[in-house]
């Protein structure tokens, strides 16, 4: 039976639809990194990853505005032809320096970052260990290196050992890859007992710091206190804290020359625009330059958490788990219609049964925020069942 194109989307969705898997766009107005404006409302926002406001702050503005108006908009190349602005480069200086590296290279994004490094440098006959709960991104470029690629328990280093144990007789190279701060999650990658293991297992270690950079440790990220070295290759981007957009990776100058030459996302992908690379720059350099700036976020994080007895925030992101998706979904609409955007978070994201809402704090937010908003989710947290089937009722 052959089926036309609709008719299977129209398929899919509706299978999807019937599980509260099915997602939908919603245009959505950042007004200035608290409030945003969604289907005519107002909102206050707990749901963007832009953690220190940098987006909309006047120096990243005018740095972002002044390099369009000197080089223009789009970047016209692969930066391996005509695409390399000299803004990429002082980008990388100071990125590298700021993390401890020799090196760094700039991408179009942390997904593209993720499925092109990691086919660099692990290939068929090579070994990738992934915590389970590592980013989409981390996977595709696991998968697409046509290396083995298995999975060790959350943030469990003995699993990892395990893993590594079983199958080091058999692999040429092995890379471990986990999260500085885990995105739907928010508690931290074990880095250090990682970095532990693959120095004495002769394996390679990623860390993707997606949230951890301008949040924690001043700004440095998850890792800031190993010694130089632990980590072979520091992923993050530019397009959470630093307000802007893009990606990087922070590492040796032989291992960013090899992904210059050989990795495909960089090589055969429209470098970055200059505008993003100036945006990013004067986010790093208000990062660097404001250590309370980025103190706030995990402080009100960890006020919410105490307001509401949940284990302490160790990032900017507080899951609250709320087990069917549809739970999530009632429960991010009950938060609206009090004026909050919480964003819900379902499979495949998550694990099927593990929906949650993830509140993101940040920079912009104040106390009175926070005790607010923890007062409206009060109601979702640990409630007997047949209040939150009323709830879910009256959502
Ligand atoms: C957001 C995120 C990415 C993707 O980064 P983009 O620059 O938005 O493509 C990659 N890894 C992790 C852990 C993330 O949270």
């Amino acid at each position: 039976m052959t089926r036309t194109l609709d008719a299977f989307a129209l398929s899919k969705l509706r299978g999807l639809e019937a599980r509260s898997l099915r997602r939908t766009l919603q245009p959505t107005h950042r007004i200035d990194g608290l409030w945003v404006e969604r289907g005519g409302q107002r909102l206050r926002s707990f749901s963007c990853n832009d953690y220190l406001g940098l987006a909309h702050h006047p120096q990243v503005r005018s740095a972002a505005v002044g390099a369009i108006e000197d080089f223009g908009a789009g970047a016209g190349a692969s930066r391996l032809v005509t695409g390399d602005h000299p803004l990429l480069g002082a980008l990388e200086q100071e990125l590298a320096a700021f993390k401890g590296t020799e090196a760094s290279v700039v991408f179009g994004s942390g997904y593209l970052a993720n499925l092109g490094i990691i086919p660099t440098f692990v290939g068929a006959g090579d070994l990738v260990l992934l915590d389970e709960l590592a980013h989409s991104c981390m996977w595709a470029g696991a998968r697409l290196s046509g290396a083995l690629v298995l999975a060790f328990r959350h943030n469990d280093a003995c699993d990892a050992h395990r893993l590594l144990e079983t199958h080091r007789g058999h692999v040429a190279n092995v890379l471990v890859a986990t999260e500085g701060v885990f995105s739907m999650d928010g508690d931290l990658g074990e880095i250090a007992a990682l970095s532990a293991l693959c120095r004495e297992q002769g394996a390679w270690l990623l860390v993707d710091d997606a949230h951890g950079l301008g949040v924690l440790s001043d700004g440095r990220g998850a890792g800031a206190d190993l010694p130089q070295g632990r980590i072979d290759l520091h992923v993050g981007t530019l397009s959470k804290a630093l307000g802007s957009y893009g990606a990087y990776v922070c590492t040796s100058r032989a291992a960013a020359d090899l992904i210059v030459t050989r990795t495909r996302s960089l090589i055969y992908s429209t470098g970055l625009p200059p505008a993003s690379a100036a945006a990013a720059l004067a986010g790093l350099r208000t990062v660097i330059a404001e250590p309370e700036l980025t103190r706030r976020p995990l402080r009100l994080a960890r006020q919410f958490t105490r307001a509401l007895a949940l284990p302490e925030a160790q990032s900017a992101i507080v899951p609250i788990m709320l087990g069917e998706a549809h739970r999530a979904l009632a429960a991010a609409s009950d938060l609206e219609r009090r004026g909050f955007l919480v964003a819900p978070i379902r499979a495949p994201t998550v694990p099927d049964g593990a929906a949650r809402l993830r509140v993101a704090f940040t920079a912009k937010h104040e106390e009175q925020d926070v005790q607010e908003l923890a007062r409206a989710m009060k109601p979702w947290l640990a409630q007997p069942l047949a209040r939150q089937l009323q709830m879910e009722a009256q959502a």
